[in-house]
C-alpha cells in the first residue's frame, strides 16, 4: 500500500539540563508496507528517539504521524495512544525484554491475552508463530534456558501475536552474533507483508544490504 506510514515535519528537541539538543528538524518521509526498512546513523543520532516517537511512547515538539490512513496520531491522548499502540504497533528490543518466569510461549500469548483474546486461539495462533520462527521444540522452556538467537525469536514472535502494522526494532541483533542476527533477520523478512511494515535500526552493513530500503539518520533529519 502506497503512503502507508506518513510522517510530516516532524521536530524533536530535548532539554538537557537547559541546553537544548535538536535531534529532528522538519523531518518528512512516507513509506510503503511491505518492506523490512533498515534505519541507520552514528549513535546518538536518534535512532531509538524515532522509534519511541513511532511507538507512540515519546511525544515530539512538533509534526503529524499517519499510519494506514489513521488520523494524526500525534493529536491522540494519551489513553488513546495506548490503545492504538496495542492494537497496531510492536516493539523489539536489543535485550528481548521476554518475562523470565514464562515459558516461550506464555511470553508470545501475553500480549493476545491482554487485549482480551480467547486462550485457545491465543495458543494456536502463538504455535503457529513460534513454529515460523523455528521453536517448535523450545515451546516450553524459559528464557534462560534459550540461547540469545532464540530469545529474539521468540520476542519477534510476541511481537507479532497481535498481526501489528508496524513493527519496530531497536538494534534487535546487536547483542547476536553475525550467524544470529543474519538468520533473525531473514524471520523478520518473511513476517513481513502488504498489511504491515518493519523498521530495523542497525550497524550492521551486510543487514541493511539484504533490506528494502534505508533510511539514514544526518543533518537533523531522515534521509533515502
Ligand atoms: P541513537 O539511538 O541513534 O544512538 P538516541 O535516539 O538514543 O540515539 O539519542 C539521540 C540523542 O538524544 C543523543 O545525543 C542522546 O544523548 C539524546 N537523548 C536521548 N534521550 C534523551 C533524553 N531523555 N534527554 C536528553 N537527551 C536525550
Ligand atoms: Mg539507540
Amino acid at each position: 500500500m502506497n503512503n502507508f506510514l506518513e510522517i510530516k515535519n516532524l521536530s524533536k528537541v530535548y532539554n538537557d539540563k537547559g541546553e537544548q539538543i535538536t535531534i529532528f528538524e522538519n523531518t518528512n518521509f512516507k513509506l510503503e508496507s511491505n518492506q523490512l526498512v533498515t534505519l541507520t546513523g552514528p549513535s546518538g543520532s536518534g535512532k531509538s528517539t524515532l522509534i519511541h516517537i513511532l511507538c507512540l511512547l515519546d511525544s515530539p515538539n512538533n509534526g503529524s504521524f499517519f499510519l494506514k490512513q489513521s488520523e494524526d496520531l500525534f493529536k491522540k491522548n494519551e489513553n488513546e495512544k495506548s490503545t492504538f499502540r496495542k492494537n497496531n504497533i510492536s516493539i523489539v528490543f536489543q535485550s528481548f525484554n521476554l518475562i523470565s518466569d514464562l515459558t516461550a510461549i506464555e511470553n508470545v500469548m501475553l500480549p493476545s491475552l491482554y487485549s482480551g483474546k480467547d486462550n485457545n486461539e491465543t495458543e494456536t495462533n502463538a504455535l503457529r508463530l513460534l513454529r515460523k520462527m523455528n521453536l517448535e521444540n523450545r515451546i516450553n522452556h524459559l528464557p534462560k534456558e534459550l540461547s540469545g538467537g532464540e530469545q529474539q525469536r521468540v520476542a519477534i514472535a510476541r511481537s507479532m501475536i497481535n498481526n501489528p502494522e508496524l513493527i519496530l526494532a531497536d538494534e534487535p541483533t546487536g547483542s547476536l552474533d553475525i550467524k544470529n542476527a543474519g538468520y533473525v533477520f531473514d524471520l523478520m523478512k518473511e513476517i513481513i507483508d502488504e498489511n504491515n511494515l518493519v523498521i530495523f535500526a542497525t550497524h550492521n552493513r551486510s543487514l541493511v544490504s539484504k533490506s528494502n530500503l534505508e533510511l539514514t539518520i544526518s543533518n537533523r533529519t531522515v534521509n533515502f
